[in-house]
């Protein structure tokens, strides 16, 4: 089985020939469809982000079922699956209090098997990781069922394989925020695939601006298609400045820092309105700390929280996007702007680094 391994931190990816185990009890095998060149594998690459190693990164995709193992009654072979990073162990704590994407057993055993176990390994005996249980950057993962959730005829693989990461984390952060309310208006920092996303999850509330905020004209320009009514190049302008200027002195009622960098969370942090809110939904690298007013926050009475996996049960998030998709409110099949073999996906990657990718880029099985 053709899987793209890390085997190091600041290496190429290497495309391997891993052996793969048969699913076990609650397991399913899926042949992976399209699975998305995110800034969160690019992380781990780079050593920003931590993970044992040798693994299979990718934690954005889509599949299509082709085995299932003992005790699965959801899911068959030939059903066409979003994949979730989070698998629910639907026991602890978060699982049982509705914050399934939040899952502590998922975190605990981290990138091995819910029975802390491997399914893959070299042909030397090595045993290799998988992201967020799955490792998609292979031609099949071996995974929980609860990874899995199937679509119907009407969506597109490539719509599920965004679904997956960069669509439920942009889209959910707000449509599922506790305070956001229809007509509010919106800065989103950073114009990527959760960027793109997290626009449209404003329109969908009908907002009365959307404020696109990053620094290359080109991702800007492309954020107009999905409903972005203002944009701003961070790199010529200030954009705390800017965005007082465009709401007439106050700030917007929300802001989201899709990018993650002490940089850009402390800019949505200073454009907001008193009373406002920050939401912080791009990983920054480990060890990274932001800034805060402390008088600020108080006297101003800001509001900054962070948003994983779309804030509530990531399934129920993908529940809600497939049915807006369906409806035609969304368009995610247009965030998709290139797509590479797995063969390619190194270069896919330095694509990503360098900025050349406006969109998103899939790699395609
Ligand atoms: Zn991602
Ligand atoms: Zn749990």
């Amino acid at each position: 089985m053709k899987a793209a391994v890390l085997n190091n931190i600041n290496q190429n990816l290497e495309i391997e020939n891993l052996i793969q185990e048969s699913p076990k009890e609650n397991e399913v095998k899926v042949k992976i469809n399209f699975a998305g060149v995110c800034a969160s594998d690019a992380h781990i690459m780079d050593g920003s982000a931590t993970l044992p190693k040798p693994v299979v990164l990718g934690h954005e995709g889509s599949g299509t079922i082709v085995e299932v193992g003992s005790n699965v009654r959801n899911l068959k072979p030939g059903d066409r699956v979003i994949m979730s990073f989070v698998s629910n162990c639907g026991h602890c704590f978060h699982c049982r209090t509705g914050i399934p994407n939040l899952c502590s057993e998922n975190l605990r055993i981290g990138s091995k098997l819910f029975d802390d176990t491997f399914r893959l390994k070299k042909q030397n005996n090595q045993e290799v990781y998988q992201m967020g249980k799955i490792g998609l950057f292979a031609e099949y993962s071996v995974c929980p069922s609860q990874a899995c959730y199937p679509i119907p005829k009407e969506i597109s693989l490539e719509t599920a394989a965004l679904i997956g990461c960069c669509a439920t984390t942009g889209i959910g952060a707000i449509i599922n925020h506790q305070n956001v309310k229809t007509g509010m208006s919106f800065a989103i920092f950073g114009c990527g695939g959760v960027g793109i996303s997290a626009i449209q999850g404003a329109k969908l509330l009908n907002a009365s601006k959307i404020i696109a905020v990053d620094i290359d004209d080109e991702k800007l320009e492309f954020t107009k298609k999905f409903g972005s009514t203002h944009t701003i190049n961070a790199a010529t302008e200030s954009p705390i400045k800017k965005i007082l200027e465009i709401t007439f002195g106050n700030g917007v009622d929300m802001a989201l820092d899709t990018f993650g960098s002490s940089g850009t969370s402390e800019n949505a942090l200073e454009s907001i309105r008193r009373g406002g809110y920050a939401v912080i939904v791009g990983l920054a690298n480990e060890g990274e700390k932001i800034q805060v007013d402390a008088v600020s926050l108080v006297r101003k009475q800001l509001n900054l929280t962070g948003s994983y996996y779309g804030t509530t049960s990531s399934h129920e998030t993908f529940r809600t996007i497939v049915n807006a998709c369906r409806n035609n409110q969304l368009d995610l099949n247009s965030i998709v702007t290139k797509k590479f073999p797995l063969e390619k996906i190194n270069i896919a990657f330095n694509e990503l680094n360098s900025g050349a990718i406006t969109g998103r880029g899939l790699i395609e099985f």
